[in-house]
């Protein structure tokens, strides 16, 4: 395998994510804007694929865990009783020259290495000034840190003013905790139970960068799971592991993976134990994937006070109410993208000829099979079609007419396609086709009428 330098790594894909449909710089033809990207047509099945593995797995599977698809703009006492008006802060630092704008606590890490997440400002400033931390750009003089609030602000009706500032959610978390009683009341549910939610949240972040790591706007895959006091560390330990497995079948290398447990320091207002699940980036810097934070009764009592309703939990056999804790798993559907991508990519010399290849799980592959007829001639087509057709229905599945078999060979492994068939003139006299693995670039002939039980077996396990 060629050896690489690992932000050329990170280069390649990002030509290759535009190039083959995968993920596009947003608003490209303006320039781009904001560190906000787009996902092209294959970088949508792909991340509906780690959704839907997602829901399936943490949802769909069980019994007490149920979804919710809360309002993205939503009553601004949802983020004064939660703490985000108060609490949702970066350390902002400016260069006093140039006045480009930096993360604190990131120059820090930069500048001294290891973490310096949630250190107070005094510290941060304090730090950078006993450090001689100049800014990056132009070595310029660094100034205080200070409080930079990361909701995004918004106005709601056609009156601009006080009472119509609301924000876009920073997280999808706070839908769950207001909706409380009533999922857990209509659905009777009993504790301990889950309450899930997949949806779009937004941080005006200071520091971006590192591709698709960290836009302003992304997916959040989000569970608040409720339980009894004092059975909250067992929960959280579970989940612990549960998260494990869940990025071990999306297919990322096991060595690349590993936790981190949160300083006292760095914890969140709103947690008194959080780790996160970090991925080895080919940036060379561990960067979180997931966190897993005990929320305790914090918000929902939070919401109680503000609201002044009830949200408590009654247990039906011995009639004892309490506000339950709360476990909270929070996945980022972006970083899990990232982080598959980079993973699976991997340059190979064949034959004297590199080959890139993204070495996807075939649950994740955006196209499960690609179809070739040999030549464009008709009476290919008119055999290729129709199976084409049974596969489609199937399976994501591409038709692909362009280019000599090498070169379509060379496309759909650089966009990770499990199994290509390629129909050519035998296939008049045997009813059969060439099925060639990515991997093993081995190649089965397989009857046309085995062939969906052919890929059922491979692609279904
Ligand atoms: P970071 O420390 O990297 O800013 P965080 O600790 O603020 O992340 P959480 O508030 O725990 O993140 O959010 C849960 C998950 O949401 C993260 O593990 C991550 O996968 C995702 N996430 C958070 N911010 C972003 C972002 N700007 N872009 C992409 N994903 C994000």
């Amino acid at each position: 395998m060629a050896q690489n330098n690992e932000s050329e790594i990170l280069r390649k894909l990002k030509s290759l994510c535009k190039r083959r449909g995968i993920i596009f710089p947003g608003s490209e033809i303006y320039q781009g804007f904001a560190n906000q990207w787009d996902l092209g047509p294959l970088g949508t099945e792909m991340a509906r694929n780690i959704r839907t593995m997602w829901w399936d797995r943490f949802v769909q599977d069980r019994e007490a865990i149920v979804g919710l698809d809360s309002a993205i703009i939503v009553n601004p006492k949802v983020w004064q009783a939660s703490g985000h008006v108060e609490n949702f802060n970066d350390p902002l630092v400016d260069c006093k020259d140039c006045r480009e704008r930096f993360r604190g606590d990131y120059l820090l890490a930069e500048e001294l290495g290891g973490n310096f997440d949630g250190l107070p400002l005094e510290h941060i400033s304090k730090l950078i000034a006993e450090n001689n931390v100049c800014c990056p750009n132009c070595g310029g003089q660094l100034s205080q840190a200070r409080k930079f609030n990361c909701m995004f602000k918004t106005h709601v009706g056609p009156v601009e003013g006080a009472g119509s500032e609301a924000y876009l959610r920073p997280e999808t978390a706070q839908g769950i905790f207001y909706n409380f009683a009533l999922v857990q009341q209509s659905m009777r549910l009993r504790i301990p139970f889950g309450i899930a939610q997949v949806g779009k949240a937004f941080r005006n972040e200071i520091t971006t960068g590192n591709f698709v790591f960290r836009p302003r706007e992304f997916e959040q895959m989000e569970i608040e799971y409720f339980c009894r006091p004092g059975t909250d560390r067992e929960h959280f330990e579970r989940w612990q592991e549960e998260a494990w497995e869940y990025y071990i079948s999306l297919g990322l290398s096991a060595e690349k993976l590993r936790w981190r447990q949160h300083g006292k320091e760095e914890l969140s207002h709103y947690s008194n134990r959080t780790v996160d699940l970090e991925y080895l980036f080919p940036w060379g810097k561990w960067g979180e994937l997931e966190g897993i934070a005990s929320r305790t009764d914090y918000d929902l009592k939070q919401h109680a006070a503000l609201s002044g309703q009830k949200l408590e939990y009654e247990d039906p056999q011995t009639r004892e109410r309490y506000v339950p804790y709360v476990v909270e798993p929070s996945f980022g559907l972006n970083r899990a993208l990232l982080a598959i991508l980079c993973d699976a990519y991997r340059e190979e010399e064949v034959r004297g000829e590199k080959r890139v290849v993204l070495g996807l799980k075939t649950e994740v592959a955006a196209c499960k099979v690609a179809v070739f007829p040999l030549s464009k001639k008709d009476k290919l087509v008119a055999v290729s079609k129709p199976l084409f057709d049974d596969i489609r229905k199937r399976w994501p599945a591409i038709p692909d007419t362009i280019g000599s078999i090498g070169k379509r060979y060379r496309r759909h492994d650089e966009i990770g396609t499990p199994y290509c068939i390629t129909v050519d003139f035998e296939t008049l006299d045997d009813n059969a086709a060439t099925v060639r693995n990515r991997d093993s670039m081995q190649q089965d002939r397989v009857s046309l009428d085995r062939m969906v039980g052919y890929l059922e077996d491979k692609l279904d396990r």
